[in-house]
């Protein structure tokens, strides 16, 4: 096979250790649901997914949708593997989901975009398991827990609509090909499918992180009544003083009904 030149434009950095390629099977599922991959590159890990389940992959380089269809040609023949050609991102705009059936999210994301492929499999109905390769700041942030440094916004989603949001290794730069600047990590979420969340909602919890450092009430305050603020953090006991990463998940669902009821629905 002719040598692959790794295109940056596209987040190409290809996993060579094989222990994180096992340690991502180890922790698949026990289900019966479909594999999604989002960019199966040059078919390392889907190689190892295939022989457990069923495989649905997209992928965005022409260049390496050509190699795979050549390596995967028994998968494909026996429907074993779907690949697809394409922009993932425009396969949710256009169908909401990324399989028809319940599926597990499985991959070594592409960095540029991990955050959005984690949001959008967070809102796709059908999936049901999250196992993603992402850079470990972001990874922390999808993963912290209240009191965290890294406690955000994404942590505040993450929680509301999973039962469990773990990191399951940290990666480091030498185990990829080219080697990314920083450090990965393997994160696993098992999402609550009872659970959903609306626009608005996500909207007001940028507004609470808008400045991680100042307290929550400051930032909330640009858009509410100050006044009216201040009693319901009273009713439901929150510190004045408190920053956005020591309120607890849960609560800031109750201060966004109790803001939204009080006549001032967010909505810009
Ligand atoms: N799975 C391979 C591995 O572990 O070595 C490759 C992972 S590499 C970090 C990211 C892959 O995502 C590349 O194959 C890249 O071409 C693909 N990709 C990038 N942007 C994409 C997009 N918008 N839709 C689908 N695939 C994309």
């Amino acid at each position: 096979m002719k040598k692959v030149v790794a295109k940056k434009k596209f987040g190409q950095n290809f996993l060579k250790d094989r222990s994180v390629l096992y340690k991502i099977i180890q922790s698949m599922p026990n289900n019966t649901n479909r594999i999604v991959e989002i960019g199966p590159g040059l078919g390392d890990l889907t190689k190892e997914l295939v022989k457990y389940k069923d495989v649905t992959a997209y992928e965005v380089d022409r260049d390496l949708y050509s190699i795979l269809q050549v390596e995967f040609i028994k998968e494909l023949d026996s429907n074993k593997f779907d690949l697809i050609l394409g922009d993932v991102l425009d396969q949710w705009s256009l169908k909401n989901s990324l399989y028809d059936g319940k599926y597990d999210l499985i991959a070594n994301l592409p960095y540029y975009i991990a955050t959005n492929i984690i949001l959008n499999a967070l809102d796709d109905n059908n999936c049901e398991n999250i196992i993603v390769m992402i850079q470990k700041e972001v990874a922390d942030k999808f993963t912290a827990k209240c009191g965290e440094k890294a406690y955000s916004s994404l942590s505040v989603i993450t929680q509301l609509l999973s039962k469990e949001a773990t990191t399951l290794c940290v990666v480091p730069p030498i185990s990829f090909e080219p080697p990314p600047k920083v450090d990965s990590a393997v994160i696993y979420i098992q999402k609550d499918l009872t659970k959903s969340l609306n626009n608005g909602f996500k909207k007001f919890l940028k507004v609470c992180f808008s400045q991680p450092r100042k307290v929550l009430l400051k930032n909330l305050s640009s858009v509410f009544d100050k006044k009216q603020l201040q009693i319901i953090f009273e009713e439901m006991d929150i510190k004045p003083t408190a920053r956005p990463h020591e309120v607890d998940a849960s609560l800031y669902s109750h201060i966004y009904t109790k803001v939204t009821n009080n006549g001032r629905k967010y909505s810009s």
